[in-house]
């Protein structure tokens, strides 16, 4: 049997360039798949962080399009594991900042370029004799919308197309005047097609075009059919259910791995959690937490919560900002510690609970991988009190360090985690964390109460513990419906 062929356009890939869970998919997956004898590639843009991280790149081909100088550089991922195509073109890529922002946090005013370059050169590899020949083109969220146009207009034969969801709330909205200047004919400016309310979208585009349509979680491929959480696309997303699956994101294993996580202070198993606490009380001195020893706990010291997020109304925040006060002065005393980046509201009333907090509450602004894992390894508790997650990937990291997750019953993080009730927890391995319904600071605030208790019961605590790290969310599952997939998309 020959291999399947796949070209995986992203417009982020840990560890070139990441600003949130794409980057971690757009590493494992691929790394997965080519565990499982795919030949995948990742094709991604060349911007400063990617080609600074990527020395052997060869030139391939020399392009001019809209009007732009283009070369298509090959090199391989630095696990050296995973081919690499990097589109080379300094006029849109090579700038100070983020990969869609300024460093002030302004979205680009080029993006519809940008991205119109990533999609055009993804849609080349789908439809030319080129470097690389898929049998089919993996989209990633809006950036990559605009590729299944291209080659659904295209007359040559051609991959077949798949667009994944990452999170339908970035669309990719810009002026009618695009569709020209990317040259896209008319005829798709369309509501049968990628105009979306007067704007081109480059998102509807994938979802109208693609010949097939993946999201992170089943129960996130449902609930974006609906209105509440489908931003304006859930009539296409509803129509086109029979090519929707929901395909649960896994965690990269090796890189998030308590027994050998190269970031954290002391490693640990789950037979043995000691080298757990010396985690906490290294990141409380580190963060100038006090020491918080306290008797009635099982670890010996006051509960620690945890938060690793984009600070966005999204993540939810703002139900946990305005109770923070009452759980760490109430009976437990427990601290918090938070990292984030992000709305500038957000990260102004954390920096004033922090100051009004001392030695209870942390909060560090910025992207800090470290830090991430520091706080995944020491914290007692993770807080998610997601408005809608797609999937989420840090209530999984948190289960494998055995940091119970706290979360909303939405999205991934409903196919996830398992509520803690009395039933649950008398069954064995059940049981993974503390979930809540509403988007209410009581409702958050009354779970952590549930949890915190919990926390004082030592077996309790520690049953959680195991159930959480005894469960694989490894890719190897996922990774495997996703061949199931492209096959079926081959043959289609
Ligand atoms: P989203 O993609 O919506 O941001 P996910 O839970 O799917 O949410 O993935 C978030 C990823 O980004 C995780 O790997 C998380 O650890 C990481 N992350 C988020 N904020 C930060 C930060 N400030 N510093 C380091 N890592 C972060």
């Amino acid at each position: 049997m020959t291999k399947l062929r796949v070209l995986y356009a992203t417009s982020e890939a840990y560890p070139l360039v990441k600003t949130g869970g794409l980057g971690d998919v757009s590493h494992a997956l691929p790394t997965a798949l080519r565990q499982l004898d795919v030949d995948i590639r990742i094709l991604i843009p060349g911007y400063p962080q990617v080609l600074e991280k990527l020395s052997l790149l060869e030139i391939h081909e020399d392009l001019e399009l809209f009007n732009y100088s283009v070369r298509i550089l090959a090199g391989i991922m630095p696990d050296g594991l995973t081919p690499v195509y990097v589109i080379d073109c300094p006029a849109l890529y090579q700038r100070e900042g983020g990969p869609y922002q300024t460093a002030a946090g302004h979205d680009w005013s080029d993006n519809a370029l940008r991205f119109g370059l990533l999609s055009k050169v993804a849609a080349l590899f789908g439809d030319h004799e080129f470097l690389f020949k898929p049998d089919v083109v993996h989209c990633n969220d809006w950036q990559t919308g605009l590729t299944a146009a291209f080659l659904a207009y295209s007359t040559a034969p051609r991959a077949r197309t798949l667009m994944s969801i990452h999170n339908v709330a970035y669309q990719g909205t810009f002026g009618a005047e695009m569709v020209g200047l990317l040259g896209l004919p008319p005829e798709s400016f369309n509501m049968l097609g990628l105009e979306f309310y007067g704007m081109m979208s480059f998102l509807k585009a994938g979802l109208y075009y693609s010949d097939w349509i993946s999201t992170v979680s089943p129960n996130y491929a449902r609930e974006i059919q609906t209105p509440a959480f489908g931003n304006g696309l859930d009539g296409l997303l509803a129509l086109r259910h029979d090519q929707l699956t929901g395909i649960l994101n896994g965690v990269d294993i090796n890189f998030w791995n308590p027994e050998a996580d190269q970031y954290i202070f002391s490693p640990y198993t789950k037979s043995n959690l000691a080298g757990k606490r010396k985690n906490a009380q290294a990141l409380r001195k580190k963060l100038g937490l006090s020491l918080a020893k306290a008797d009635r706990s099982p670890t010996g010291y006051k509960p620690l919560l945890g938060v690793v997020s984009r600070l966005t109304s999204q993540k939810g925040l703002d139900l946990f900002i305005p109770i923070i006060p009452e759980i760490v002065n109430g009976a437990e005393g427990a601290q918090v510690v938070i990292l984030g980046s992000g709305d500038q509201e957000l990260e102004n009333r954390l920096q004033q609970l922090a100051e009004m907090l001392p030695g209870k509450v942390s909060v560090t602004f910025g992207y800090n991988e470290e830090l991430a894992h520091q706080i995944e390894a020491a914290a007692d508790i993770f807080i998610m009190p997601s408005r809608f997650e797609p999937c989420g990937l840090n209530q999984m990291y948190s289960m494998r360090y055995g940091t119970i997750p706290i979360v909303r019953r939405t999205g991934g993080l409903a196919d996830t985690v398992i509520d803690a009730t009395p039933e649950n927890l008398e069954q064995q391995g059940l049981a993974t964390g503390f979930v809540f319904e509403k988007e209410d600071s009581r409702e958050l605030l009354q779970t952590i109460k549930r949890a915190l208790q919990a926390f004082r019961d030592k077996n309790t605590w520690r049953k959680l513990q195991q159930n959480c790290m005894n469960r694989d969310f490894s890719w190897k599952n996922s990774a495997k419906q996703y061949i199931a997939l492209y096959s079926k998309l081959v043959q289609q």
